[in-house]
């Protein structure tokens, strides 16, 4: 269901997404990706969905996933159409996957067989064939530029072949993997831009290659600035973030619009989140979002 208070969707138009992995309660970084992407698609009219990333259940904290989805309505976002699982879509993963045939190759090379070779894997296997490690399978890179131009951040690109190499699509023991699974997901959603933290910005281009393989269209992208603790660290789920507060959502969701660069809306009188969250959708420009450097927040 829409949020009440929120201008009605345009759903054929503007299609965003927040895609969390359940490694943990839903931490402040993990906030303001949510807000952002929400804001996005509310102020283009457009729908906000929720896909679950439980791809890897090694990862996975029991309850973090309906954790995520409580605190996302305590602070009034409610996705429009019903939480796609990524677990539940093996069928559209494999079929994807077969179309990947001719270029796809087993590979048993681990991180510290990759070490002697700049840590990129590049056209050949350096590993010794070690029949008890589980194999991956990788795609093979071509050797030209990939490139888009970021809402927020602009211009970026990267040579796949030297700077990230062959890179793993799904693991015999894992899994398909968070690069491929994206790609697929997002395009079965008809997701036509992508809005989340900026540590995923150098993960487009791979995710743009595999569109170009799987003739996939590419979605516009916005990677928003990344959250820092108090020193200068990441905040990540699997370091010390701490939840953020469902209880008493309107002081935390007022500093992420602030860090959002939504400094009038922050301060508006509202009694609800929802309230807040329709002030803001309604005053949201990209041009108020800081770009490039990444942000330190005060969590208090
Ligand atoms: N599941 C990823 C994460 O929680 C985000 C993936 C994405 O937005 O593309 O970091």
């Amino acid at each position: 269901m829409p949020n009440p208070e929120s201008p009605s969707p345009n759903p054929g138009v503007y299609r965003g997404r927040f895609a969390p992995s359940p490694t943990g309660p839903l931490h402040f970084g993990s906030l303001v990706a949510a807000v952002g992407s929400w804001l996005r698609a509310r102020s283009q009219r457009g729908a906000w969905l929720v896909r679950m990333e439980d791809l890897d259940p090694q990862r996975e904290v029991p309850g973090a996933a309906r954790d995520i989805l409580a605190t996302l309505a305590a602070f009034g976002m409610v996705p429009d159409e019903p939480v796609v699982w990524q677990r539940r879509r093996e069928q559209a993963h494999d079929a994807a996957f077969a179309r990947l045939r001719e270029r796809v190759f087993v590979c048993r090379c681990s991180r510290s067989d990759l070490d002697a070779h700049g840590g990129l894997h590049r056209g050949a296997c350096v590993a010794r064939l070690d029949p008890a490690r589980a194999p991956a399978w990788r795609v093979r890179v071509d050797d030209r530029d990939i490139g888009f131009d970021d809402l927020l951040q602009g211009p970026y690109s990267q040579n796949l072949l030297r700077d990230v190499g062959d890179f793993v699509v799904r693991r015999v023991e894992g899994g398909y993997a968070y690069q491929f699974a994206v790609v697929v997901d997002d395009a079965d959603a008809g997701i036509t831009e992508v809005v989340r933290g900026s540590d995923l910005l150098d993960s487009t281009p791979r995710q743009i290659f595999l569109q170009q393989l799987l003739g996939l269209p590419t979605p516009r992208y916005l990677h928003l600035p990344l959250v820092l603790d108090r020193a200068g660290a990441k905040l990540s789920k699997s370091t010390r973030a701490l939840p953020v507060d469902r209880n008493d959502p309107l002081p935390t969701l007022r500093t992420a619009l602030d860090f959002l660069g939504l400094r009038e809306a922050a301060r508006t009188p509202a009694s609800t989140p929802e309230t807040l969250l329709a002030v803001a959708a309604a005053s949201f420009e990209l041009g108020a979002m800081r770009r490039k450097s990444d942000a330190f927040a005060a969590l208090e």
